[in-house]
């Protein structure tokens, strides 16, 4: 999503490196850049000027750090302005002291708050809750029908008008979605409203309705992050029209500039609690400032890595590679065990992406896919256990033998036990910087 922006930004505070001291001259140049960087990628007018004068005035006004040099310092300043616009800290979702929680979505036709119910409901459910789903729009023709397919996917009920029952009065449905939750036992409602293609008043209205029956604990306006500049205007007028008390942006796995994302928290005053970033119900997260903005900066997102990594990785495994990678004792055995877990972590290409540096990287990572992991497994699963856990002893004639086990060319061998030694000093490094692991790493 942010790739262009990432970039831009990226190469005005590349320009600042290496200098000693940065003049007035030096900062307004960069602040320049910034400008027309936030501005390509639609981010709001106001917003814009809000951040560049921040930013100014902050590298004007800097200290002078004895642990940053002038251009560490002017990155630093920027992350921190573009967490700030992000809204700053991590905002979680409020649940009720008497349940049910009631979650409302608001939003136009197509933003994706029904896909959205869907990943709510299952992330929810992943926690130990017991969401049920209402299904208040009755305008699109199949938007019931929608709702209780991703139900079903997401392996939660959905409370919807009988078929047959006339169209319907979405205000009743939500209003006997409330006791059907309490009735079954739900913990959690999200109620799914109807959009419409642009902002009209009868939307409005109708959101209102449905708003003052069930009086949500939360109001998600639901935006389209592709939408651009329009987004501004659509969350002023949801703002107006219904009130709402948090964001979620979707399709950010899109290759539009992002804007939206970067102005709405600004513009409309309320935090963005969730982002999805596909079709299927697990691309969806709780939103983090601070690691957006790291992104945005090229950074990388390591906390949603070692997350997600978290969630993938058998524990005891985990530890026990994250001890041997600050010692550089990761054998091959152990690499196999993490690209099997890395593979149940989705997509190759996503996950690398997060890593630090890894803009700079994209063409390779173009090229990692999922085929190559498997013949690398294979070449793996064609060595003796004592090779993969010392892989030092792999010489000429053993490079042969797994070659022709496994069935790809000696080439193929060498490329991975270099890539392994390589990795494994790497990692060793890492270790050190971002102290997990043994340590021995010196920090850089
Ligand atoms: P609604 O009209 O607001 O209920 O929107 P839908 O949930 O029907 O979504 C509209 C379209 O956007 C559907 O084709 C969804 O599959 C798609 N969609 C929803 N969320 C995402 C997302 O995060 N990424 C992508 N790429 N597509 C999404």
């Amino acid at each position: 999503m942010f790739d262009t922006l990432s970039d831009r930004l990226t190469s005005a505070l590349q320009n600042l490196r290496g200098k000693g001291k940065l003049t007035d001259a030096d900062i307004d140049a960069t602040a320049r850049e910034i400008r027309i960087a936030l501005l390509e990628a639609d981010v709001a007018l106001p917003v814009v000027r809000e951040f560049i004068a921040q930013i100014k005035q902050r590298a004007k006004g800097a200290e002078v750090s004895g642990a940053l040099n002038p251009a560490q310092q002017v990155i630093k300043i920027v992350n921190e302005e573009l967490v700030a616009i992000l809204g700053g800290e991590t905002r979680r979702l409020n649940l009720a002291k008497n349940p049910p929680t009631v979650i409302m979505l608001a939003g136009l036709q197509g933003s994706g708050k029904t896909t959205l119910a869907g990943k709510l409901a299952l992330w929810l459910k992943k926690q130990g809750h017991a969401p049920l789903l209402v299904a208040c729009d009755l305008q699109r023709p199949n938007a019931v029908t929608q709702l209780q397919v991703v139900g079903e996917r997401a392996g939660v009920p959905t409370f919807a008008p009988e078929p047959g029952n006339g169209v319907g009065d979405p205000v009743d449905v939500a209003r006997r979605g409330i006791e059907e939750a309490k009735h079954a036992q739900h913990d959690v409602m999200i109620v799914d409203t109807a959009g419409r293609l642009g902002v009209d008043e009868e939307l409005m209205r109708q959101a209102a309705n449905i708003r003052d029956a069930v009086r949500p604990d939360e109001t998600l306006f639901v935006v389209d992050a592709m939408i651009g500049q329009d987004a501004v205007n659509t969350a002023e007028a949801f703002r107006d029209g219904v009130g709402f008390s948090g964001v979620v942006l979707t399709k950010l796995d899109g290759d539009a500039r992002g804007g939206a994302a970067l102005s709405v928290r600004q513009v409309t005053g309320q935090p963005i609690l969730f982002a999805s970033n596909g079709e299927k119900l697990e691309d969806f997260d709780t939103f983090h400032p601070d690691r957006m903005a790291s992104r945005i900066l090229g950074m990388g997102d390591l906390l949603t890595l070692i997350e997600q990594a978290e969630q993938a990785f058998d524990q005891d495994q985990a530890e026990k590679a994250a001890a041997k990678l600050g010692t550089g004792q990761l054998t091959l055995e152990d690499f196999l065990e993490q690209m099997l877990a890395v593979r149940k972590m989705g997509p190759i290409g996503n996950l690398l992406g997060m890593l630090p540096g890894a803009g700079q990287m994209k063409d390779q990572l173009a090229q990692v896919d999922d085929k190559q992991l498997d013949r690398l497994q294979a070449i793996i699963r064609g060595m003796t256990p004592a090779e993969r856990a010392d892989p030092k002893m792999i010489n000429g004639s053993r490079r042969a033998r797994i070659a022709a086990g496994s069935g790809v060319a000696v080439r193929e061998v060498n490329d991975l036990v270099n890539r392994f030694f390589e990795a494994r000093k790497m990692m060793q490094q890492m270790a050190g910087r971002f102290g997990f692991g043994g340590g021995s790493a010196t920090k850089s």
